[in-house]
């Protein structure tokens, strides 16, 4: 579904990532772990396009990455993204967040996006916040609302850049249950995570990222059991 080939990805003289290569199947979920500044979050902003490559190719469905702006577009519509920070319109409602990129970037028709976007509330569990606002929700809500709204793009497949990571401890399990959920209907999910446990539960594979190149990967109880190389040794607190 995602092929990424020779990825590299430069900013000024500093290459973040060298060389990556890495297909993802149609209903993968990929857990990317690794060191902060290994290129993780670089590598997420290639695949929808945040980001422009320095060289190798990425596509999504079938249809080839091209640099410029109307490709770009394309992709992003394709690969939904979610934050560590939900970036949710703080004076627009719930119900309104959800609906706004599918008015403006799709067109869609209000009465359409409205259904829509009840529809995907109701997968998170929050169905009844519609009228709500944002700071009227604890962070692991606001977060579901943010994942909503990403489902309410219909996307081929849904990144996560480290989702959990800005909430408090209580409130991680309701999301990690809500990507869970997703993962077993089916979607392909590309997630930069330290929640191992989730990881080794839910993921088809683990990518370790170091230094800017996929250092190891594997299935989950391969690599989280018998890592190969001492940087996953040491990244996973073993004594190698
Ligand atoms: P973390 O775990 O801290 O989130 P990461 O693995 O996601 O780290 P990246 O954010 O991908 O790492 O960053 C990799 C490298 O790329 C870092 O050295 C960072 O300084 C550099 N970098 C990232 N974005 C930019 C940018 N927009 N301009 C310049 N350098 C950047
Ligand atoms: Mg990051």
């Amino acid at each position: 579904l995602i092929e990424i080939t020779e990825v590299r990805k430069s900013f000024g003289s500093n290459e973040v990532l060298k060389g990556i290569n890495l297909d993802i199947e149609p209903g993968e979920v990929i857990a990317i772990i690794g060191k902060s500044g290994s290129g993780k979050s670089t590598l997420l902003r290639c695949i929808n396009g945040l980001e422009t490559i320095s060289s190798g190719a990425i596509s999504v469905a079938g249809a080839q990455f091209i640099d410029d702006e109307l490709h770009l577009k394309a992709l992003r519509l394709k690969v939904g993204m979610i934050f560590q920070q939900f970036n949710l319109f703080p004076h627009l409602n719930v119900g309104e967040n959800v609906m706004l990129s599918q008015k403006v970037v799709k067109k869609t028709p209000k009465q359409d996006a409205e259904a829509l976007a009840r529809k995907m509330l109701e997968r998170v569990g929050l169905a009844h916040k519609f009228e709500a606002y944002p700071d009227e929700l604890s962070g692991g809500q606001q977060q579901r609302v943010a994942i909503a709204r990403a489902l309410a793009m219909q996307p081929t497949a849904l990144l996560c850049d480290e989702i959990t990571s800005a909430l408090d401890p209580e409130l991680v399990s309701e999301v990690l249950a809500v990507v869970r959920e997703l993962a077993a209907e089916g979607m392909t999910l590309v997630m930069v995570t330290h929640e191992m446990k989730f990881a080794r539960d839910v993921c088809s594979r683990v990518v370790f990222m170091h230094e800017g190149k996929v250092h190891e990967i594997g299935p989950p109880e391969e690599v989280f059991s018998s890592p190969k190389t001492p940087e996953l040794k040491q990244f996973l607190g073993m004594t190698a």
